[in-house]
């Protein structure tokens, strides 16, 4: 197999899972795997998730491969059991095990596509498609340290707060691999002088990042913090970041809060952050034009919740 290292000198891993090998095959990233007429190359359709591995542990595992299902419910897309994904991630570990070692940080993440049109990978609907675990150091991109803060700017996702539920069609909420608009907008983020995007409604209501749930904390001295999401039913994808937040918040007694926010309510938050699984805790220092305060000590709160990495709940789903 050939060896291509990344700059830190940790190989990806790959595992492929088929009807054949529902524990995994280990497959080498670097080399071609997928056929060109897969549709989740041609059209996007397919789904993943990304996880956040730290000291060999996937965090929030049970939520993500909640999400998973859930995601391939929307889109009608057969995939292989839990059982099977868990055994495939497992597969991966242990391959860097044999090769020296788990890195203390990888990102794990699971794809499912709807395969080759026409030609089912197996006769057995959860393995009809096409399924693979990627396993690798943590990129760049994903990785915010200590002192990471942003500048995000407001952007219309061009739909309105109801057609989420008004057009299922759009799969508002699911996990799929047309991010390519989620892209374009980061593009445009930095091409303005920005690091990310905060996406709202056309009727404006606050959604979420291209890649990341937006908390809202408001404190004022002497009382207990409130935490507080945009709604899930505006077309949101439930955190799995923000849920373990919530969580840990509730047990500590802090306010928890589910939108419609708006806008303004942004900015006039004491406190902004954007949430996700390998990057962590962000906290916003400006939006657009209006600067926001940062404070290490609630930041340092957001990480400690989201390290005691408590099951998610989300409400109404
Ligand atoms: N919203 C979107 C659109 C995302 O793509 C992501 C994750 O990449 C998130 C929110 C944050 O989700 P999580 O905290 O589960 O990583």
């Amino acid at each position: 197999m050939a060896e291509h290292f990344r700059e830190d000198n940790v190989a990806a891993v790959g595992v492929r899972l088929d009807a054949e090998h529902p524990e995994g095959m280990i497959f080498d990233p670097h080399q071609p795997q997928l056929r060109v007429t897969d549709l989740g190359v041609v059209r996007g359709d397919g789904i993943f998730e990304t996880m956040h591995v730290l000291d060999g542990h996937v965090r929030k595992y049970d939520a993500h491969l909640e999400r998973l299902r859930r995601s391939a419910r929307m889109m009608e897309l057969g995939i292989p059991p839990e059982s099977a994904w868990r055994a495939a991630v497992e597969r991966g570990l242990e391959e860097y095990r044999a090769r020296g070692g788990v890195p203390e940080e990888l990102m794990v993440r699971l794809t499912a596509t709807r395969g080759v049109d026409g030609e089912p990978a197996s006769e057995d609907p959860e393995y009809a498609g096409t399924y693979w675990v990627l396993l690798s150091p943590a990129p760049a991109w994903a990785k915010a340290d200590q002192s990471t803060q942003f500048s995000v700017t407001l952007l219309d996702r061009g739909v309105d707060a109801d057609v989420a539920e008004r057009a299922p069609w759009l799969l508002l909420g699911a996990k799929t691999l047309s991010y390519a608009i989620n892209m374009a907008s980061q593009r445009w983020a930095k091409a303005h002088g920005h690091d990310d995007v905060i996406f709202h409604t056309s009727d404006g209501q606050l959604l979420e990042g291209p890649n990341s749930t937006v908390l809202l904390v408001n404190h004022r001295e002497g009382q207990t913090p409130q935490l507080v999401t945009p709604l899930l039913e505006a077309g949101v994808l439930p955190g799995t970041t923000q849920g373990a937040i919530f969580a840990a918040a509730s047990r500590a007694g802090w306010e928890l809060g589910y939108g419609p926010l708006t806008p303004q309510q942004l900015l006039d938050a004491d406190h902004v952050f954007l949430a996700a699984s390998v990057r962590g805790v962000v906290p916003v220092w400006r939006v657009d034009e209006t600067q926001l305060r940062v404070d290490d000590e609630i930041t340092e709160a957001l990480r400690g919740f989201l390290a005691e990495d408590l099951p998610v709940n989300h409400p109404g789903e």
